[in-house]
């Protein structure tokens, strides 16, 4: 595996060691930068004036613009990204809108990490074409691994803006230019002087990509990092792009910042939220002692601090006061902070469609909703409204990113569902807090994960939980693995030409078989469809002369359509006539049609978030998960169902296009990535109706054609992700059928009229009785047949007692009632039996005569009467034998 930390640290020797080839030198001359080594870190940089140490806080004497812009100009957030767009537009940039921070385009990323992100793999890699070849965005990031360290150094964030400066050429790469177009906005926009700006030589790596870069230092603040993305990272090591690309990453944060010299970013970054905050909290966020603390903060880095308590320490001696006051009094301003940052950090994931769950991406923004609520408790912060407060950053962020407003009510929605998780696991996660002692880190992950205990918890019961707990919880993201599979003996062939693409309703066809691999046969060209977007092989028959064989499975490898014929006698060469089963493929296209219109129902009955987050189906049914954060209802189910009939009976015709990615997102969105994004740049879309997907499966060729549709039933399958079954076709006319057969077969059961409404009788039925549909019918028998069962005992048990049995008959009219009523009695008549039973004991004890009993008892409970005589036997030293009904004895 390939080290990405080595790979940066070769790339950024080599360009230090060589910098005229790396960096553009020529306006570095001309701005009459010259370079130098840091005496502290043996860093290479570059600066207008002598120097000893590089730009880093902790080479120099921290941040050194605080209370001491180095600019005269104050920008606000808004303003900074219209300086920058309006700068670089005229010097012939093209600005384009954000994209989604749920990354539905990327395989091995959740959410956008950087303006980069946007691109890779496809356009980086040159397989698409970019929206514009000299481009600035503003790009909502999110990144995990700092969660802790959000609001105490006040400059973290789990969501910043990365503005990129991204170029995709070929030819025309113009480094010089870039540099200075940068450079100038630096010094003519944000108005620095050139002497307050330190430029350093590093490497950037990410996303499967690799350049050496030149980081601009102000003040020891890193205001954005142009990296030269010459390369691609391999198995090995890395190789270079085909072009070239500039990838120029900017804090949009810390550009505002750097203008005001306030003590955090926080407060002229999201000022409306902060005054909000302060509002609510009555916390004073310019306290003495924040201030003299402030100036320190950016030590408390906890990626470069090795012992953090060491640091609080240092600082508290320095500015004067016990470390312990110090961290009272620090604790509430940075938590406000952080509260405030989490709510915007949220706000954009939940209004692109992400959904908090218990993996992946979905939990990460999980920690960091709890995160919020846990500071927000430990404070006793009850003023304070996440939802207000996520209302008020969506106002004031909607001039730099149109459309959060419209999706407030989404995001709301989701938040309220998360609310409701966290309250009711703090019950369950207090009592598993009572029973420990000593727990070690891992444990106290675990017990958050597992039974939500937080940290203030924790420290109410007087376990200290680790500095960086949160950054722990978070998982980071991983490359997306190697899915190339081994062990497949078939030489590189030809892909193989697939005929169910130009004809979904073809099912005969001739062919050559180009490969025999023991039962796997390559045809050159083939209607069959093979295991693929959930949807399963067709099968059907490959005819060779006069004889004749089964495929029984088919699968694609690499291009090449491999068909699984069990026992055959083809050779490569041989000319076949083939047939595929045209009703199990017509069912198959139906149900996999049905996907698409379940899917545009649910995010129309749910709302927007919807995506797909899996599929499959296969002749008998089919399902579709979704991401959605709760579970759902019989109404939601049955509207979902309507609204997909209404599709179905509305006969919207199934549109199959191609496109360039770049065409198809510019046409349809990023929407279209459900089932994530193809590999290529050519695309296969299929519109129905509003709805458009990538998609490479077989449909019908207009929704009326799926007959019949019918929603099934539902279960959560993660969090985050509900399972909604469905059938479509005669799939779903049989289940329809079934329905009937079950209702009518019920009503006959029990005597009554058949229901109305079938489907509502029967889903009250497996309520009712705690069955699938189709045990209800041998549940009913069953449960008539113990009835008469338990009235025989009844009767019997009452003979020999002498006692007066109650009748439980069924009682009611229509099914339901009867039905339920048979329920009741079955439950009373067992209560009976029991109670006669229990009377058993007396009854013999009365018999007792000389010390010894012989009694014939009509009951098969034969542990209750062995129970019976040896207490009796104890209780009078007697001899006592007790008959049951089936002979047993005790
Ligand atoms: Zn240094
Ligand atoms: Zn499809």
């Amino acid at each position: 595996m390939t080290n990405v930390d080595e790979l940066k640290s070769q790339v950024r020797q080599e360009a230090s060691s060589e910098p005229e080839r790396f960096f553009p030198i020529d306006v570095l001359d001309d701005k009459e930068f010259s370079r130098d080594t840091c005496d502290e870190c043996g860093r290479g940089f570059w600066s207008s004036k002598a120097r000893d140490v590089c730009g880093e806080p902790e080479c120099g004497s921290g941040y050194t613009f605080i209370e001491d812009s180095p600019t005269e100009k104050t920008l606000s957030y808004q303003e900074a990204w219209e300086e920058f767009r309006a700068f670089m537009s005229e010097r012939g940039y093209t600005p384009v809108d954000r994209y989604p921070v749920l990354a539905r385009w990327r395989d091995d990323l959740d959410f956008t990490i950087a303006s980069i992100s946007n691109f890779q793999p496809h356009v980086v890699e040159g397989v698409s074409e970019p929206p514009a070849e000299e481009l600035v965005i503003p790009q909502p990031s999110l990144r995990f691994n700092d969660v802790d360290n959000v609001g105490i150094t006040g400059r973290h964030y789990v969501l910043h803006d990365h503005i990129g400066q991204t170029c995709f050429r070929e030819e025309d790469y113009d480094q010089e230019r870039y540099f200075r177009d940068m450079f100038e906005f630096t010094t003519r926009v944000l108005e620095i002087p050139k002497s307050e700006i330190v430029i350093h030589e590093d490497a950037w790596a990410g996303g499967g990509n690799l350049g050496a870069s030149m980081e601009f230092f102000v003040g020891g603040l890193e205001l954005f990092n142009q990296v030269y993305m010459f390369y691609s990272v391999t198995e090995n090591g890395y190789e270079e792009l085909d072009q070239k690309v500039l990838d120029m990453g900017m804090g949009h944060e810390r550009i505002t910042w750097i203008t005001h010299g306030t003590q955090t970013s926080y407060r002229c970054v999201m000022p409306d939220a902060v005054e909000y905050m302060e509002e609510k909290t009555g916390v004073d966020v310019e306290s003495d002692t924040w201030q003299s603390f402030l100036p320190h903060s950016s030590r408390l880095n906890r990626d470069e601090v090795e012992d953090i308590e060491q640091v609080w320490q240092e600082i508290a001696d320095e500015i004067g006061v016990e470390k312990g006051e110090l961290k009272r009094e620090v604790g509430p301003v940075a938590d406000l902070y952080a509260v405030t940052e989490h709510a915007r950090a949220l706000l954009f994931p939940l209004a692109d469609g992400a959904v908090p769950g218990s993996a992946g991406g979905g939990h990460n923004l999980r920690v960091v909703y709890r995160r919020a609520r846990d500071l927000m408790r430990r404070h006793s912060w009850e003023q304070v409204d996440l939802e207000e407060l996520v209302d008020i950053h969506a106002e004031s962020l909607e001039l730099v990113f149109p459309g959060l407003k419209e999706k407030l009510p989404q995001v709301r929605d989701m938040l309220d569902a998360e609310s409701q998780k966290y309250e009711s696991g703090r019950e369950e996660a207090e009592t598993k807090l009572e029973s420990l002692k000593n727990p070690d880190v891992d444990t106290l992950v675990e017990l958050y994960e597992s039974h939500g205990v937080t940290p203030e918890m924790m420290e109410r019961h007087g376990i200290h939980p680790p500095d960086d707990l949160y950054t722990r919880l978070t998982s980071t993201e991983t490359d997306a693995e190697d899915s190339d599979e081994q062990g497949l003996n078939i030489e590189k062939l030809p892909d193989t030409k697939r005929l169910y693409y130009e004809d979904q309703e073809r099912t005969e066809f001739s062919a050559d078989v180009v490969a025999v691999r023991g039962e796997q046969i390559a045809l050159d060209r083939t209607c069959f469809y093979p295991t693929g977007g959930g949807q399963e092989h067709d099968t059907g028959t490959i005819q060779c002369g006069d004889q004749e064989f089964d495929v029984v499975d088919v699968e694609e490898r690499d291009g090449v359509i491999l068909h699984s014929v069990p026992e055959h006698d083809l050779n490569h060469g041989d000319g076949v006539t083939c047939e595929v089963d045209r009703d199990r493929r017509r069912q198959l296209m139906q149900h996999h049609t049905g996907a698409h219109l379940v899917g545009a129902a649910a995010r129309e009955v749910l709302g927007d978030h919807v995506d797909q987050a899996g599929a499959h189906k296969s002749r008998k049914d089919a399902r579709l998960d979704i991401t959605h954060y709760d579970s759902l209802n019989r109404n939601q189910l049955m509207e979902i169902e309507e609204v997909a009939r209404r599709l179905l009976i509305e006969d919207h015709e199934v549109e199959v296009m191609r496109f360039s990615k770049r065409e198809a997102e510019d046409r349809f969105g990023l929407r279209i990535y459900q089932g994530g994004a193809p590999p290529g740049d050519s695309i296969r879309l299929v519109q129905i109706g509003e709805d458009v997907q990538a998609c490479g499966g077989t449909h019908v060729s207009s929704t009326s054609e799926l007959d019949e549709i019918a929603v099934t039933g539902s279960q959560k399958v993660q969090d985050g992700v509900v399972r909604v079954r469905f059938r479509a076709g005669e799939a779903a006319e049989q289940y329809v059928d079934g329905i009937r057969e079950t209702a009518a077969g019920a009503a006959d059961l029990l005597d009554a009229e058949e229901p109305d409404n079938h489907r509502k009788a029967v889903h009250r039925l497996t309520e009712m009785y705690s069955v699938e549909e189709d045990h209800i019918l041998d549940t009913l028998e069953r449960f008539l047949e113990e009835r008469d069962n338990l009235a025989n005992q009844t009767r019997i048990l009452a003979e020999y007692l002498g006692a007066l049995p109650e009748a439980y008959p069924v009682k009611g009219d229509t099914l339901l009632e009867r039905a339920e009523s048979l329920f009741e009695a079955r439950k009373q008549q067992e209560k009976q039996v029991e109670e006669m039973e229990s009377r058993i004991e007396t009854h013999v004890r009365n018999q007792m005569e000389d010390r010894q009993v012989r009694e014939n008892i009509p009951t098969e409970n034969i542990g209750l009467l062995i129970q019976v005589s040896r207490k009796l036997a104890r209780d009078f030293s007697a001899a006592v034998r007790l008959q049951a009904r089936n002979g047993a004895v005790a």
